[in-house]
């Protein structure tokens, strides 16, 4: 009876504190519940802007501290133990959860008594200046900016398009993917981003106050960011690869996806980031990318998906089309799926995941420098497997060159001609 009475009370808090009026619920960019139909059935939110006051010491009072919360809750959080401190009058821990929390309002579905723990996050964190300015999302990129970019795109001048797919399960918060797409913004690349991860950069701000979004052009060309829309949008990114082999090197399209795909993973530097991958559509838009040739690296919780498609490290045979002959190359793309456990090695991956068989000696350099400075950056040394990728001396990153070449000449490294027309097709 007297749990009853406790979960009358709770949902009677929740009902005042979660506005349904239609008003909130259009409102789908603050309002996202990171739960996967948002393209066409969006709910309202379940980590809400403040919206109406709620009683701290009441709704905590109810918590039983059973565990629940923490069991099922796919950020791992400590939940509960943050609650317990929160009774006892600290809610500095509570409030600190709110940055990596996604929001999925799993522990409330399982907390026995109804407690309203999202709304207690985000009460907690307390009074912050809240201004998201967006990019807004616009769908798929136009074949006019394909024709601008296609050649440097292809030859490495443009080191990469990096694509940043939801969700939203950040192993350290919003922010990482804020840090993600700045690094490759400000090193030239084409970042895209669809979905939560468009939505997380916009939650950001630099000490001027400005977003991503403020600070990079929204084009199509070297150091834009795109916010291609909802999640269902990512499928723009695999269609700008497809536009690349179709209108840049004219391979025709209609029933012709194995030779595409061979295209895109052999000369489009494309790199899909899932940082926060967690839903199936977010499963479902990688297989999507790896059937299109487009190698994807995955944050740490995406291990649950139990699938990943790795290379070894070592030099590849292919194809060269040109001659139909069998040339040494590179581990390029070294992978198909991976998952990265820190930001670091997902930055380091992401810039290496670029690297195609078809990149001219500029192209590569351009590619292996940034490489290069990531890995020097994030792991403080400069990369082992340096030598697969150096063809030629001219493609040494000039500021590095006599390192490199220091590495280059214990591995008893020998130049060799790039591949003219990579395939894997036999
Ligand atoms: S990106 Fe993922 S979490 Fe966000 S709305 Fe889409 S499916 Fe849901
Ligand atoms: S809503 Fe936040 S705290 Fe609750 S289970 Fe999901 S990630 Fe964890
Ligand atoms: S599930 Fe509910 S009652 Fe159990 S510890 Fe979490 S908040 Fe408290």
């Amino acid at each position: 009876m007297e749990k009853k009475v406790a979960m009358v009370a709770v949902n009677l808090a929740l009902q005042l504190t979660r506005g349904r009026d239609p008003e909130t619920s259009g409102r789908f960019r603050v309002n996202c519940v990171r739960c996967s139909p948002c393209d066409s059935n969006c709910t309202p939110s379940r980590k809400p802007e403040k919206q109406k006051d709620i009683d701290l010491n009441s709704v905590l009072g109810y918590c039983e501290l059973c565990g629940e919360c923490n069991r099922v809750c796919p950020a791992m959080l400590p939940i509960m133990e943050a609650i317990d401190d929160a009774k006892n009058g600290g809610l500095r821990a509570i409030g600190t959860l709110y940055e990596s929390c996604s929001g999925c309002g799993r522990c409330m579905e399982v907390c026995p008594v109804g407690v309203p723990i999202l709304d207690i996050i985000r009460e907690s964190r307390g009074e912050t200046p809240e201004r998201f300015l967006i990019r807004a999302g616009r769908g798929p990129v136009q074949d006019i900016e394909i024709r601008r970019v296609g050649a440097p795109i292809v030859f490495g001048d443009i080191p990469g398009v990096i694509s940043l797919a939801g969700c939203s399960n950040y192993p350290s918060g919003e922010r990482d993917v804020q840090i993600i797409a700045e690094e490759f913004l400000k090193r030239g690349y084409i970042v895209l981003a669809a979905g939560c991860a468009a939505m997380d950069i916009a939650l950001t701000h630099d000490d001027e106050g400005k977003t991503l979004y403020e600070k990079y052009p929204g084009d199509f060309d070297r150091g834009g960011l795109l916010n291609l829309g909802p999640c269902v949008g990512n499928s723009h990114a695999i269609g700008s690869a497809i536009k690349i082999a179709n209108i840049f090197a004219r391979v025709p399209m209609k029933g012709n996806t194995v030779e595409i795909a061979d295209y895109i993973l052999n000369r489009i530097g494309v790199c899909v980031i899932g940082w926060g991958a967690m839903s199936q559509k977010a499963f479902a838009i990688v297989t999507g990318a790896n059937r299109w040739g487009i190698p994807v690296v995955l944050g740490p919780h995406a291990s649950k998906y139990r699938r990943l498609y790795l290379g070894e490290s070592s030099p590849r045979v292919i194809r060269d089309k040109s001659d139909d002959s069998m040339v040494p190359s590179e581990p390029a793309p070294p992978h198909l799926t991976y998952a990265a456990e820190s930001i670091n090695e997902c930055l380091v991956m992401a810039s290496k995941m670029c690297i195609r068989p078809n990149d001219t000696p500029r192209g590569r350099m351009v590619k292996l420098s940034n490489y290069v400075d990531l890995h020097l950056k994030y792991y403080g040394d400069l990369p082992a497997d340096i030598d697969l990728f150096v063809r030629n001396e001219r493609e040494i990153p000039y500021k590095h060159k006599d390192d490199i070449l220091e590495i280059l000449r214990k591995k008893n490294w020998k130049p060799r001609e790039p591949v003219k027309e990579p395939t894997i097709i036999r």
